[in-house]
């Protein structure tokens, strides 16, 4: 997106690529069909250490700009739940899109291009003023291709997930050659992990799915949870993976939709075993583990709910609609979707992502820490800012 914005300006841009193919993770992305923005794109929808650093780069480049692309290239999409929008066809038709804008507008590209020395030497031609400056080759790349020198430079080297992708921390590195600050980085939208002893009891209700509400501090999801043989995953729980922090518990409540302790009460003359009365929002297979775990933390056993005294009633509701768990950690990078963290946003301008200490120098997309949730905010992101960035150059 950058270099398509800059060649379109009529700059001469070089875009380096260690990976043999192009665009590997939009290939991978939306199970194949790329989740290339969503709709209900906000400010909100975005982890960063400085919430309103994206605003500028997301107002100036929106979900109906790329829209607008596509349909300049008839490519048909569709909308799957809240905003997200995927391709009809496979995300190569997005590739195919990028990179014949790129080709029209004179941008030239390598692949298979490995990076080795950055340098830079900002000399402002004498007697000139630093205005002037961006006119000098200020960056000297050297490459496995040839030496490139260049007025500026743009890092648009992704995050640390699936390294068989061609991620790599090579943007982190730029950063710290030149003294940028890197907020710590963690796997997000990742599936979580738990110790296995604590897990042994839920391991083999793998592929059990639920409607939950899974939160974390303020931050709450309504979406499918999925038990693992490992832990949990699934959108509710990729979502509050980026906002977890390790060692502290999650909340889940398992019956969004219903008033447990009322429904209790009503049923407080019923015969029915508490595990069969929760079959009818829970496979079985979940409701005999959880009355299961339920009694060994509480003592208060699976039984007939007229067997249950009010106290006890409002306890199996409160861990219904409350279920605590601490995860022991996350999957890692190799099953993250996004890094969270990445260069400090203080040190970049938010209008065009360049750095404010090394000007020419340019950081866009998930190396900045600024991460999306799922649904598509990710890629909007790496076009908003692109295209911030291609406009400055
Ligand atoms: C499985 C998966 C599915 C996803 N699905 C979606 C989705 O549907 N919707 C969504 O919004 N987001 C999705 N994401 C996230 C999204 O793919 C990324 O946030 C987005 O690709 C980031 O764009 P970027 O240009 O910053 O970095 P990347 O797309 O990661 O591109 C970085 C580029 O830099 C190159 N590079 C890295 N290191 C070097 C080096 N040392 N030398 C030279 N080149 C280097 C890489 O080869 C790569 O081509 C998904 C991620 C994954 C892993």
């Amino acid at each position: 997106m950058c270099a398509m914005q800059a060649g379109l300006r009529g700059r001469s841009v070089v875009l380096l690529d260690h990976a043999k193919k192009l665009a590997e993770k939009i290939r991978i992305s939306g199970g194949g069909h790329c989740n290339f923005t969503n709709l209900n794109t906000r400010p909100e929808n975005f982890i960063s250490g400085n919430p309103d650093f994206c605003r500028s780069a997301l107002a100036r480049f929106t979900p109906q700009d790329f829209i607008a692309l596509l349909q300049k290239h008839n490519i048909g999409y569709h909308e799957k739940t809240i905003g997200q929008l995927f391709c009809d066809d496979e995300s190569d038709v997005i590739i195919a899109m990028l990179r014949g804008e790129c080709e029209a507008a004179g941008v030239k590209r390598f692949m298979s291009c490995e990076i080795g020395e950055i340098n830079y030497s900002p000399r402002p031609p004498a007697g000139e003023g630093l205005g002037e400056r961006v006119k000098a080759q200020a960056f000297h790349v050297s490459t496995s291709r040839d030496e490139f020198n260049s007025a500026s430079l743009v890092i648009a080297t992704g995050g640390l997930s699936i390294p068989n992708s061609g991620a790599t921390p090579f943007g982190y590195h730029v950063a710290e050659q030149f003294s940028i600050p890197i907020a710590k980085l963690k796997p997000g939208l990742v599936p979580l992990s738990f110790a296995p002893d604590d897990w042994k009891p839920y391991a083999d209700l793998k592929g059990v799915s639920l409607d939950v509400v899974v939160s974390f501090g303020k931050q709450s999801f309504r979406e499918n949870m999925l038990v693992t043989h490992r832990g949990l995953s699934g959108p509710a729980i990729l979502q509050i993976s980026s906002y977890w922090q390790h060692g502290k518990p999650l909340h889940i409540n398992l019956l969004p939709d219903c008033d447990m302790a009322a429904s209790l009460d009503e049923q407080k003359g019923s015969k029915k075993l508490l595990s069969n009365y929760l079959t009818q929002w829970f496979p079985k297979s979940f409701a005999d583990v959880w009355c299961a775990q339920f009694a060994e933390h509480t003592k208060i056993e699976n039984k007939p709910l007229n067997q249950y005294n009010g106290k006890q009633r409002k306890e199996i509701a409160a861990q219904l609609h409350g279920w605590q768990i601490t995860p022991s950690g996350t999957l890692g990078y190799n099953k993250a979707e996004v890094t969270c963290g990445g260069i400090d946003t203080r040190a970049l301008s938010s209008k065009t992502m360049e750095c404010i200490e090394v000007p020419g120098l340019y950081f866009i997309g998930e190396v900045v820490d600024v991460t999306g949730q799922l649904g598509g905010y990710n890629f909007q992101w790496a076009w908003s800012s692109g295209h911030a960035a291609g406009q400055a150059v």
